[in-house]
């Protein structure tokens, strides 16, 4: 009997083996498959604007087109495509630092309200052009983390909630703690967005309206770089949304 028991034991437990062996082999074929779908994503978005810049570019220098009225508009469509271009490869490039867990994080002291401030002051014009106006409470509270990733995930949301907006529609930022946790929410008076998507605006490339996401120089990738800095700090987002009354994202991260 004890030398049955022995061999049971010894069989679960190469079984248990095997199934690890399985499910890390499932998770590296799984991160293949999604950084794949990433690239081909990627390429897909850089190849559309190129594309155009290219058709624009030939058929200025065809000469056909005269009028400077059209000329300066086949500029302005280039300006705004390049634009486009550098946003998506801005965020590329942010996604690749964040997934790369070599490079050291550098944690300091952050003091989160002139952080909040500095990151509106650089979203005026875009408020401005957008008739948007922006509403700002803020506890002063010091976070131990890294200043440019909160700068990133506070900038992403604000820029949203200005972006999907309505003209003289209104942005509410408020901080707070609230048990050794900050409370940041954003909330806008904006499109809002559909129940079946509230959980895959997280997705990288997922837009609800491309149209309009592309219109204001979006990437489809703000949100998902939001989640993963959430994510890395150990936070959680709540997300509520109506159409066409607005939307309020509710981001929690431990203060510590
Ligand atoms: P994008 O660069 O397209 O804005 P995001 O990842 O930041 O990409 O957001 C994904 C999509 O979620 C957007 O394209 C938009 O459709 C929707 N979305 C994000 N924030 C808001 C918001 N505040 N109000 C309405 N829709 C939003």
């Amino acid at each position: 009997q004890y030398q049955y028991d022995e061999m049971n034991v010894i069989a679960q437990t190469v079984l248990q083996m095997a199934n690890s062996v399985k499910e890390s082999r499932n998770r590296i074929e799984f991160e293949k498959m999604i950084r794949q779908e990433f690239f081909s994503n990627a390429s897909h978005e850089l190849k559309t604007p190129i594309t155009s810049i290219q058709g624009y570019i030939e058929l200025l220098e065809n000469g056909l087109f005269t009028d400077e009225k059209m000329k300066k508009d086949f500029y302005s469509r280039i300006k705004k495509e390049t634009s486009n271009m550098t946003n998506l490869i801005n965020d590329i490039l942010m996604i690749s630092r964040l997934e790369t867990k070599e490079i050291e994080v550098t944690l300091t002291d952050v003091r989160i309200c002139p952080l909040l401030k500095e990151v509106c002051t650089s979203l005026e014009p875009l408020a401005k052009d957008c008739k948007v106006t922006i509403e700002l409470s803020c506890k002063p509270i010091v976070m131990h983390a890294n200043a440019q990733q909160l700068r990133e995930l506070i900038s992403n949301l604000i820029t949203n909630a200005i972006k999907y907006n309505k003209p003289n529609g209104k942005v509410k930022v408020t901080v707070t703690s609230e048990a050794k946790e900050l409370v940041l929410t954003v909330e806008d008076t904006g499109v809002g967005i559909p129940e079946d998507a509230k959980q895959r605006v997280f997705e990288r490339f997922y837009r609800v309206d491309k149209g309009r996401s592309k219109k204001m120089g979006g990437t489809g990738l703000g949100l998902s770089i939001v989640k993963h800095i959430v994510n890395y700090y150990n936070g959680s987002i709540e997300l509520l949304s109506k159409v066409n009354e607005g939307s309020k994202f509710i981001i929690r991260l431990p203060i510590q």
